[in-house]
């Protein structure tokens, strides 16, 4: 889309940023460097490095070693090829310029129902937020991307294959720091090890984001809790999506994951200075007054029916689809934003699959990887990270540095003499 003129240029919404893992402790540093030398040799991981040396450490990401005790080890990985993406921004410029191609957009504007006719067509009933005009939209294919308000409209639509499944809101809370001198000590997504019972999306990370051209750092998530499924939702949310077909799965879930609620609770009832000590645990020089908490999200962790358990836990994302293919509807406690594409494919795949095969050329185009394992040839995969580079600005990809040539740099002990200048 860029390269056709119908994104404007990159850094509106991606700028090249880092990612890094950093561990601490003998174990870690043990499990990282198995880590690296499990990935070091897959093709979409080149160029990445190890490092145990907090010289080497400090230069990648010096607020990760200002004030830390020079006896503990650590170890990190590093990849220059990382990015930080503002999907915000990109979802903003993508619908102005469908609008502008004239698909018609409407803003402040909510469901409230969805129906299928006889006739095979779906009724929207919408509502203007602002003065609350209604207005009805009729289609032969909807998709229900609503965020945590998908479980509802899915329930709403009536159909059969939503049964079953509940939702339980988690609010996902950061650190936030806006002070200029910081956020210049640290240009990186710098991911650790979650801890017992925690699930899958809330590794710790030390992360520099860029919000209109702002960049801010933020640490998290840590866990709150309220009855909502959106930022923006009702108190009722959560009463108002139960149903006969879900208490069971949701009550069988919660009993069969008491590691993780034990979790959550030790979260929800944390204080700022437990908050804080984690945050310490990546940048052990912070200035408390410098960091506010800000409630970045609320995610919907989808409990769903399992034949045998009774009721399972959903991580990943959950693609619902009625049987006749006219609607389908994301759900998942995070489902992720980076994950879109892919997503999009395998709706197209499920839900038009009379019709994919005469797209496939086109759908290529766009996506020439599509249905291939790039990590499985290295000259495609460098082809096109090389094209994605290129064309995004971001840090080039050095089809040169084959693992081999991945330079480690090892010091199991910090000598005392280590200083960190910023
Ligand atoms: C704290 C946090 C950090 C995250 N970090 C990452 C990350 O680093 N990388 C990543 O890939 N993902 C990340 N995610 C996940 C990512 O943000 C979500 O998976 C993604 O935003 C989901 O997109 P979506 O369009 O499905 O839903 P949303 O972004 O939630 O959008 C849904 C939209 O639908 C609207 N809506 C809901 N109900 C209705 C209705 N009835 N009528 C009209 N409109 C409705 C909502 O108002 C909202 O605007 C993070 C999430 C959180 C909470």
């Amino acid at each position: 889309l860029v390269e056709e003129g119908f994104l404007p240029e990159p850094e509106q919404f991606i700028v090249p940023t880092p990612h890094m893992s950093f561990v601490w402790g003998d174990d870690n540093v043990d499990y990282l460097r198995r880590r690296y030398e499990a990935l070091k040799d897959e093709p979409l991981f080149l160029g990445m490095r190890f490092s145990t040396d907090p010289k080497q450490i400090a230069e990648w990401a010096p607020a990760l070693m200002v004030g830390r005790d020079k006896d503990q080890r650590v170890a990190a990985t590093y990849s220059s090829a990382g990015t930080d993406v503002n999907f915000g921004a990109l979802t903003k410029l993508l619908l102005q310029g469908i609008n502008q191609r004239g698909a018609q957009v409407y803003l402040d504007t909510s469901v409230r129902s969805l129906k299928r006719g006889k006739d095979g067509i779906w009724t929207i009933k919408l509502r203007n937020e602002i003065g609350n005009a209604t207005r009805e939209v009729r289609a032969k294919f909807v998709f229900v991307g609503a965020g945590g308000g998908a479980l509802s409209l899915l329930q709403k639509s009536g159909i059969k294959e939503a049964h079953g499944f509940g939702g339980f809101p988690i609010t996902g809370q950061f650190l936030r720091c806006d002070n200029p001198e910081v956020v210049a000590r640290h240009d990186a997504k710098v991911y650790g090890k979650a801890s017992v019972g925690a699930p899958p999306m809330s590794v710790p990370h030390l992360d520099t984001r860029v919000v209109d051209g702002k960049p801010a750092l933020l640490f998290g998530p840590f866990a709150g809790w309220n009855s909502k499924f959106l930022k923006t939702g009702s108190y009722f949310d959560l009463f108002a999506s139960l149903r006969v077909h879900n208490l069971y799965p949701m009550i069988r879930a919660g009993l069969a994951n008491f590691d993780l609620v034990g979790y959550l609770l030790g979260e929800i009832f944390s204080t700022r200075e437990k908050q804080l000590d984690a945050l310490r645990q990546f940048y052990p020089d912070l200035d408390p007054d410098d960091w506010y908490l800000i409630d970045a999200g609320q995610r919907v962790q989808v409990m769903k029916k399992d034949a045998e358990k009774g009721g399972v836990l959903q991580f990943g994302t959950e693609l619902v689809t009625g049987a006749d293919g006219s609607i389908a509807g994301l759900l998942g406690a995070s489902p992720g934003a980076s994950t879109a594409v892919p997503i999009m494919l395998q709706l197209l795949e499920k839900c038009f699959s009379d019709r994919v095969d005469s797209w496939r050329d086109e759908l290529t185009k766009l996506v020439p990887s599509w249905g291939t394992s790039l990590n499985d040839d290295f000259d495609a995969a460098v082809a096109s990270m090389t094209h994605t580079a290129d064309v995004l600005a971001l840090a080039p990809v050095d089809p040169d540095a084959k693992p081999d040539d991945v330079s480690v740099v090892e010091s199991a002990d910090a000598d005392g003499e280590f200083e960190v200048e910023v």
